[in-house]
């Protein structure tokens, strides 16, 4: 280590700014790593812990067959804090990759504090530092008076738009004799019986569409306009869309048969575990704004639930972004001032783990640049690399964020079936990824 390289700045202490953190110092350099939490708190965060993941449990896919099971594969090419702290933490969930929250937030923040190259200080930063390399890694929910900084670095106003989160109710308080274990693509190796699933039956069903639809819900400010991001639409909105989207969608039956009928029910709704004791569930894609005694009443018709108890109601958070396309490099530095990066949700990725790999690639150029070394962007084929062709390549009108997927990858030329171009994207990126030595 070169004591008279000057550490990097790094603000917020989220997923992404503890990988950027992890990564400067394994080129040596020094970091201060800023947290405002627990003296000033968020909206959605409980804890003090870094990393906390504030909704669900769930890293979503481990599968290569699926995009985010690629991007976890070469985020832990590259070392991933995040991807060690989930393997760590797991709990049972089929296919994805889910973890116990505070295990998983426990052991980052273990690691961080036992970093001797890290400096971490529990304080709001509401100044963008003048010298120095920076990385700005607050994510969605930004303290307003660093928001406003941004704004004025950036001369924009903020993009918004809301998500919502779905409750998580106690385990022990759930009808078992009236619900049934099973994943929907039940195979060997897909962790069958890990949800816990509620059948609706025709009548039960529609009788829960209408009260969504006409349930009270929390009002959204007039100078707010409500910019649903697709994945994490509030399950009233997605009836309003129409009564039968939900059984195409969270509520979908397919694949699971209810052991006690033989049949498949008309809905279904499913329980996915939080926690490795099994103590509380959470109710899968089931993002509301609907007030807090409409969500008492309404999912308590649901067979099983009628009465279980809420250890946290579904509710919706407005999300700010920048329109990185039009502001940011590749290596994710501010195009106006190349000293400032930006890592995490806050430049348009979506998602936990999208997050964090944005902190590695941050990290990784941010030390560079501190070493007067060239970017080494990730490469276009992997993953990495075309979640940051998305939000850096200008000429988009309308920024809307991204979760990883198989759309953003380089096309594969030539006639075949989806199975097989994806097998080539998988092997593709991989392969990159291990020939990729930003070190
Ligand atoms: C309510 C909610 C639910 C979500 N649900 C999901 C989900 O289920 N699945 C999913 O994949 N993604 C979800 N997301 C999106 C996203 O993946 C997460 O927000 C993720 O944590 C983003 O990572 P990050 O590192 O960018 O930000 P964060 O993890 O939020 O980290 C930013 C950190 O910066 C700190 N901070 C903020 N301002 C300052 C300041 N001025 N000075 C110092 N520190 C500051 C914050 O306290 C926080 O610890 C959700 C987001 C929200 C807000």
């Amino acid at each position: 280590m070169d004591e008279k390289q000057p550490p990097i700045i790094i603000i917020g202490a989220g997923l992404a700014g503890v990988e950027a953190a992890n990564q400067i110092t394994k080129f040596g350099i020094r970091a201060v790593l800023y947290e405002m939490r627990p003296r000033r708190k968020t909206a959605a965060h409980k804890t003090s812990g870094l990393a906390e993941l504030v909704c669900s449990n769930s890293l979503k896919s481990a599968s290569m067959e699926n995009a985010s099971g690629i991007l976890k594969e070469e985020m832990r090419c590259l070392g991933s804090l995040v991807i060690e702290a989930a393997e760590a933490s797991r709990v049972p969930a089929g296919k994805a990759l889910a973890v116990d929250r505070e295990i998983f937030s426990d052991y980052i923040t273990q690691k961080i504090q036992g970093n001797g190259l890290i400096d971490l200080r529990r304080e709001e930063v509401t100044k963008i530092p003048e010298d120095g390399i920076v990385i700005v890694a607050t994510g969605p929910l930004t303290s307003d008076a660093l928001c406003a900084e941004i704004s004025s670095l950036t001369e924009s106003e903020y993009l918004y738009f809301y998500d919502a989160i779905s409750p998580i109710i106690d385990a022990d308080t759930i009808d078992r004799s009236k619900t049934f274990r099973g994943s929907r693509y039940d195979r060997e190796d897909s962790g069958d019986g890990d949800y816990l699933n509620c059948p609706l039956s025709q009548d039960q069903y529609y009788e829960l569409v209408d009260d969504l639809i006409h349930g009270e819900k929390v009002e959204t400010k007039e100078f707010e306009k409500a910019i649903y991001f697709q994945s994490c639409m509030p399950v009233e909105v997605m009836c309003e869309r129409g009564r039968e989207t939900l059984r195409f969608g969270p509520l979908k039956p397919v694949g699971l048969v209810d052991p006690r009928t033989g049949k498949i029910p008309f809905a279904v709704l499913q329980l996915r575990t939080e926690n490795t004791e099994e103590t509380m569930y959470n109710m899968v894609g089931f993002q509301t704004k609907l007030k807090y005694p409409q969500q008492r009443a309404v999912f308590r018709k649901v067979p099983g639930l009628e009465r279980v108890e809420f250890l946290r109601y579904g509710s919706v958070h407005r999300n700010t972004y920048i329109d990185s396309p039009r502001l940011l490099e590749k290596d994710l530095s501010l195009k106006s001032r190349p000293s400032v990066f930006f890592a995490g949700q806050i430049t348009g990725v979506e998602g936990y783990v999208e997050s964090a790999a944005t902190g590695i690639v941050c990290g990784i150029n941010a030390s560079r640049k501190a070493l007067g070394l060239v970017p080494a962007p990730a490469p276009r084929e992997t993953s990495i690399g075309s979640l940051l062709e998305y939000i850096s390549v200008p000429g988009k009108t309308g920024f809307q964020p991204m979760n990883i997927n198989f759309g953003l990858f380089p096309k594969v030329e030539g006639r075949m079936g989806k199975e097989k171009k994806r097998g080539i994207i998988a092997q593709r990126a991989i392969e990159s990824i291990r020939a990729y030595e930003p070190f």
